[in-house]
């Protein structure tokens, strides 16, 4: 199961396992390059359902434990 965790040190907050409502499928880690060459993290169901951006903290992406 994924968990998404806070990138600021002095900060504790976890997400875990994001799951698609649609599908019930947890979703997936993925990362997206923009044409400007920065990347995003987004959370997309393994069944096609869609995406959304991964979840944020203390104004940063969540990192992946
Ligand atoms: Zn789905
Ligand atoms: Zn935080």
């Amino acid at each position: 199961m994924t968990t998404y965790t806070c990138s600021t040190t002095d900060c504790d907050m976890t997400v875990t396992g994001l799951t698609c409502g649609h599908c019930g499928s947890e979703l997936e880690h993925d990362v997206l390059q923009k044409d400007d060459g920065s990347t995003v993290g987004v959370s997309k169901c393994p069944k096609g359902c869609g995406k959304i951006k991964s979840p944020m903290c203390c104004g940063a992406d969540m990192a992946i434990s």
